[in-house]
């Protein structure tokens, strides 16, 4: 159903080369030191796999997100924390500025991610995670500045990211205009602070962090114009994050058939009662489901990945594909740790690492059940509001 052409063939089997001789080699080193990879990050930039996605104008490659999957999962197969790198530096924040920054913008990200910047997005505070649109951290217009303050949390890459997209709340004039989009850069923007780590279950190798943003300056030349303004601007902004969750879900998918393929050749050695343990019905029906939905996630995260008109991917293929494969990884994983016995609880063997790093889909990137009252909004062809007060509303004009 997916053909690939002879470039993708050429990127995917270049990705899984450098994913089997190196990365492989780095990961439960890099979950145990909890250290971001720079090394790999070093590699990563040599072959081109950060900010592939760039138009050739801006010094990229012009890849599709199509082709930014192939490597993505190629990387997650031996290291969720290198795919993740390769999202990143693919997709949400560069994807945004890509598609909506000027040209001063486009040319300042390209520079920073050509040479192995991997770019941090700032949504989520501590009284807004899911209710993202709640965000307090507020942008005051000062002449040709805007000043920000506030505080984000769960920042993937903070204190190692260097270019910044913040989403923070418009005043101009006392008046509120919505949610603006702002690109600092961590060591030259004064004000942005990077706070506490937040120490994770999995996914070890990336730093996850608190910002904090004091009296931030952000010229009006660093905030992205969109000309639907800032009040219509969240919503086209939040439409590059759909590549994002796309990425989430080969990430999550990745790391499913790299714990997979290692069940595999485990049932085939291991012996018990005279006999492969994949002779058993047991283990063979294990095995059945994990490759069943192996080839579900992965045929949504291709059709997602190839969707959408906008030149980001289709909002509900997007995340049809996260809801699915985000549960398919935990369930694959888990099998793929069942099979093995006690060594896969072990910490010797990669089994229990990635099924720590999948557990993170179903939360990070929009959760599961807000993903599900998405895709409930638009098959049933209702309008979901969360809030109360929004549901008064609606009952009101009806
Ligand atoms: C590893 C990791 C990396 C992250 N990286 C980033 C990042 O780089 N940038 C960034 O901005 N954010 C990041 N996040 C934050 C992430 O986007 C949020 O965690 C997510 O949006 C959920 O917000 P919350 O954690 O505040 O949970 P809450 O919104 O408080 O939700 C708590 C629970 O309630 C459920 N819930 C809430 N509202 C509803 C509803 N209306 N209907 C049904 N269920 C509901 C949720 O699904 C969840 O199970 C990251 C998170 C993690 C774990």
């Amino acid at each position: 159903m997916f053909q690939l052409t002879k470039e993708q063939h050429k990127l995917q089997q270049q990705a899984k080369e450098l994913s089997d001789s190196h990365v492989k080699s780095r990961a439960a080193e890099v979950d145990k030191s909890e250290e971001y990879p720079w090394d790999t990050v070093e590699r990563l930039t040599q072959a081109g796999f950060m900010g592939m996605t760039i138009p050739k104008e801006y010094g990229g490659r012009g890849l599709s997100y199509f082709d930014t999957v192939l490597v993505i999962e190629q990387m997650a197969r031996n290291c969720g924390v290198t795919a993740r790198i390769v999202v990143e530096a693919n997709m949400g924040g560069v994807g945004a500025i890509m598609g909506y920054g000027s040209d001063e913008q486009k040319k300042l990200a390209a520079s920073l991610v050509l040479k192995g910047d991997k770019p941090a997005i700032c949504i989520t505070e501590p009284n807004a995670g899911s209710a993202a649109t709640e965000m307090t951290t507020v942008a005051l217009r000062q002449g040709d500045n805007y000043i920000i303050n506030g505080e984000k949390h769960w920042i993937t890459g903070g204190g190692v990211s260097k270019l910044h997209l913040i989403f923070a709340r418009v005043i101009e004039e006392g008046v509120d205009q919505g949610i603006g989009g702002f690109i600092a850069i961590r060591g030259e923007t004064e004000g942005l602070i990077v706070g506490e780590r937040e120490y994770a279950m999995g996914l070890r190798g990336i730093p996850e962090t608190q910002l904090l943003f004091k009296d931030m300056v952000i010229p009006v030349k660093r905030v992205i114009q969109l000309p639907q303004g800032f009040k219509g601007g969240f919503g086209a902004l939040m439409s590059a994050y759909n590549a994002q969750r796309v990425g989430a879900a080969t990430v999550a998918h990745g790391i499913a058939q790299g714990a997979y393929e290692r069940a595999l050749d485990f049932v085939k050695s291991r012996e018990q009662f005279g006999r492969p343990i994949a002779e058993f019905q047991g283990i063979q029906w294990m095995i059945a489901d994990m490759a069943t939905g192996l080839a579900a996630s992965q045929a949504l995260i291709y059709k997602a990945a190839l969707s959408g008109a906008s030149g980001y991917p289709d909002k509900n293929a997007a995340a049809q594909a996260k809801i699915f494969a985000a549960d398919n990884a935990i369930a694959v994983t888990n099998s793929a740790l069942q099979v093995h016995g006690a060594v896969g609880y072990g910490r010797s063997l990669p089994m229990e690492r990635m099924a720590r790093d999948a557990r993170m889909f179903t939360i990070g990137g929009g959760t599961a059940q807000m993903l599900r009252n998405q895709v409930a909004g638009s098959v049933l062809k209702m309008k979901t509001p969360q809030t109360r007060d929004g549901y008064l509303k609606l009952q009101s004009k009806e």
